[in-house]
């Protein structure tokens, strides 16, 4: 039986760092579940669909094929059609976008096979909103993580900036504010804690410290 931990939480809580590190140090292997919904903003973006238009996207998911590879560093790659497109999912558009295409039903229910098949035959960290509630009900453990919006605003600018990106703090942080607040009030899986998840706030911890907290309590519960 393989074994999943289920990690939930708002953007920019350090999910995605934490649980690749994590995964690293335990031998599972990540898979970071928001790049499928970005995967799919992106088809509509090429396609010049809105996202909005509940029709046209669901014309894209005919035409789409989205699966996930691990290159040879064991890091999830994202293919659209076939093609690798990891890294053009990143941008600030296509994260609105993203909540904006996660918020259609079929959307979600497009995605959920290829995310529950990953964790049958792996040892899996799942990152996303709906892992602990929706996409793996029985992982063995869930984890909520959380952290204010601009702590969270302040670690995404200064990711996006390290990249090279030309961006403001202040249209981060907002757009963190919107996202939290459509990811958390959509009618279909919104983001919220599972009853049974552990909730841990990163707010004043380094990285390292949360990487440490949270692999201790993975230790101790699988
Ligand atoms: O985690 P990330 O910021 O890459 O996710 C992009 C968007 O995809 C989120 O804002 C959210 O709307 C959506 N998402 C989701 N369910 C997941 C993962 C991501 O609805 N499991």
């Amino acid at each position: 039986m393989s074994i999943a931990i289920a990690i939930d939480g708002p953007a920019g809580a350090g999910k995605s760092t934490i649980a690749r590190m994590a995964a690293k140090e335990l031998g599972f292997i990540y898979v970071d579940t928001g790049a499928l919904y970005r995967t799919i903003a992106l088809a509509c973006q090429r396609a010049n669909v809105k996202t909005d238009n509940t029709l046209e996207v669901l014309a894209i998911l005919d035409k789409t094929e989205v699966k996930l590879a691990f290159n040879e560093k064991n890091e999830q790659i994202v293919l659209l059609n076939n093609e690798d497109v990891s890294s053009l999912i990143r941008t600030p558009e296509i994260s609105m976008m993203a909540s904006s295409v996660s918020k259609i039903p079929q959307v979600r229910a497009f995605l959920l096979d290829l995310q529950r098949n990953m964790a049958k035959t792996n040892n899996v960290i799942m990152d996303g909103r709906d892992i602990g509630t929706v996409v793996l009900p029985d992982a063995k453990l869930k984890i909520f993580l959380f952290a204010s919006p601009e702590c969270r605003a302040k670690r995404r600018y200064d990711e996006l900036i390290e990249k090279g990106m030309d961006i403001k703090y202040d249209d981060i942080l907002q757009d963190v504010i919107d996202r939290d607040y459509a990811d958390s009030h959509r009618d279909i899986a919104p983001l919220k804690p599972a009853s049974d998840a552990i909730e841990v706030d990163t707010s004043d911890e380094s990285l390292e410290e949360s990487v440490n907290r949270l692999l201790a309590i993975m230790k101790e519960h699988i």
